[in-house]
C-alpha cells in the first residue's frame, strides 16, 4: 500500500478539517473510521427525501467569523434559528427561558413582573450560592421552572438527582427577559442546506478514506502506512486503558418514518421535561430545512448508561475523569509523531464551531513544528 505523510483516525469534523486543511498543503492523507459512513456524529443522510440528522440535532452556531465563512465555503447555509419546545406532561412552553415561558408558567407580562416572581422565590428557597444543579437552577429561574422544565430532564440525561449534579452544568442556562425564543445567541446560525454529510465529502475530497476499519484490530500495520498519526477517537482506548476508563453518557436514538404524514409536532425539537417519559426529545427533522414532503422522520432521543459496545457522546466532565483525562494527556505528549484532537481524544463536548477553530489552529501548529 502507499505510504502517507499522515494517517487520521477517524473522519468526523475534526479529522475532517484537519485532512482538508493538509490535502491543500499538499500532504497526503489515509482517513480511516470504523464507521460505515464519514462525518462523525455530525453525519446526515436522506431518508424518503428527507435529511435526517443520527446522530441527533446538529444546528451550526457561532460568533467566529472566520468559522463561519470557513463552513459557508462549503455549503449554503439557511437561515433555521433553533426554538425549542418543552412538552411537560401535555403542557408546551417555549425555551429557553424567556418573556413567553414566564407568561405561560405564571402568567406575567413584564420584564418587571417576572424578575419579581424569580427573586421571591429565589428568597423563599433561601439560596445566596448555589452548591448543585438544583440550587443553581432554582436561583436562576425560580422553583416552578425548575420543576416543570428542568429537574425531570436533567435528571433522565445523567441519570443521577439533581442535587448530586454540580452547579456548573447550567450556569450557563440562557434565561432572557425579551420574548426572543432563539436560542442561542450567536451572531451566526443555520443548517447547511441539503446536510452535513457533503461537506465532509468535500472536505475529504483529496484524501484516501477507508470505511469500516476499527484502528485498534490492526495498528501496527495501520502505523506502517504513515509517518505520522492524528488519532481523534478515545484517547483512554489508545493506551488501552491503562490508568483506568474515562466516563461517558450515551444515547439512542429510535427513528421513525411516518408515511402520509407532512407533519408530526410543528417544530424540529420538543423537549420532553418530564421524568415519567424516558426519552429527552423528539426531533422532527425536515423542520430543519423547512420541508414540504408528504411524509415526516421523527427520532427519539434516549438518554443511556454508557458501556462497553455503546458510542460515547457526553464526556462526565467531573473532578475524576478530568484527572484521569490528565494523565493520559500527559502520556499522549511523550508520543512521537502522533497527535491528539476532537471532542473523544480530547474527552470535551466541543460545539461544531469550536471543532473548528481547534482544528485549523492544530493545523497551523503541526505546519510549525
Ligand atoms: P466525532 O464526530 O465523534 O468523530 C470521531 C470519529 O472517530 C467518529 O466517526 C468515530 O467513528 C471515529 N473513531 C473513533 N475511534 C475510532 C477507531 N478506533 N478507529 C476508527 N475510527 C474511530 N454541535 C453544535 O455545534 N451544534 C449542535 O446542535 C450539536 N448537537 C449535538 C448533539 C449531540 C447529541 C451530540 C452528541 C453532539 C452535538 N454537537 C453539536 C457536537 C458535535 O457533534 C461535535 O462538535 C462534533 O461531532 C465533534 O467532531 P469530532 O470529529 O471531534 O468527533
Amino acid at each position: 500500500m502507499k505510504h502517507y505523510d499522515y494517517l487520521i483516525v477517524g473522519c468526523g469534523l475534526f479529522g475532517s478539517v484537519v485532512a482538508r486543511e493538509l490535502t491543500e498543503r499538499k500532504k497526503t492523507c489515509l482517513v480511516i473510521d470504523k464507521r460505515n459512513h464519514i462525518g462523525g456524529n455530525i453525519y446526515t443522510e436522506h431518508i424518503n427525501d428527507i435529511v435526517v440528522h443520527k446522530y441527533g440535532a446538529h444546528i451550526f452556531h457561532t460568533d467566529n467569523k472566520q468559522v463561519w465563512d470557513y463552513i459557508n465555503s462549503f455549503a449554503e447555509f439557511n437561515r433555521y434559528t433553533n426554538s425549542p419546545l418543552a412538552n411537560y406532561k401535555g403542557e408546551l412552553y417555549n425555551l429557553p427561558f424567556n418573556m413567553n415561558t414566564f407568561y405561560q408558567i405564571w402568567g406575567v407580562r413584564t420584564p418587571a413582573e417576572a424578575i419579581s416572581k424569580i427573586e421571591t422565590q429565589r428568597l423563599e428557597a433561601c439560596i445566596e450560592k448555589p452548591r448543585n444543579l438544583e440550587e443553581q437552577a432554582i436561583f436562576l429561574v425560580g422553583k416552578d421552572i425548575y420543576e416543570k422544565l428542568i429537574k425531570g430532564y436533567t435528571e433522565k440525561q445523567w441519570a443521577r438527582s439533581a442535587i448530586d449534579l454540580p452547579a456548573f452544568i447550567i450556569q450557563r442556562l440562557p434565561v432572557r427577559f425579551t420574548f426572543d425564543n432563539n436560542y442561542f445567541d450567536a451572531k451566526y446560525q443555520g443548517i447547511p442546506i441539503g446536510g452535513y454529510t457533503s461537506i465532509i465529502e468535500k472536505m475529504l475530497a483529496k484524501a484516501d478514506v477507508v470505511l469500516n476499519v476499527d484502528y485498534f484490530s490492526d495498528k501496527v500495520y495501520l502505523d506502517s502506512l504513515a509517518d505520522n498519526i492524528i488519532c481523534t477517537g478515545e484517547i483512554d482506548r489508545y493506551f488501552d486503558y491503562c490508568y483506568g476508563t474515562l466516563e461517558y453518557r450515551s444515547l439512542k436514538f429510535e427513528t421513525t418514518l411516518l408515511k402520509n404524514q407532512t407533519n408530526f409536532q410543528g417544530n424540529a425539537v420538543v423537549n420532553y421535561t418530564d421524568s415519567d417519559t424516558q426519552y429527552t426529545r423528539i426531533i422532527e427533522h425536515k423542520h430543519f430545512e423547512y420541508g414540504r414532503q408528504p411524509d415526516t422522520v421523527i427520532t427519539k432521543e434516549y438518554p443511556v448508561t454508557f458501556a462497553e459496545g455503546e458510542e460515547p457522546y457526553y464526556p462526565i466532565n467531573d473532578s475524576d475523569n478530568n484527572r484521569l483525562y490528565e494523565s493520559y494527556r500527559q502520556l499522549s505528549l511523550q508520543q512521537k509523531g502522533v497527535y491528539f484532537g476532537g471532542r473523544l481524544a480530547e474527552f470535551k463536548y466541543y460545539d461544531m464551531d469550536r471543532i473548528i477553530e481547534r482544528a485549523l489552529k492544530f493545523v497551523l501548529q503541526l505546519e510549525s513544528k
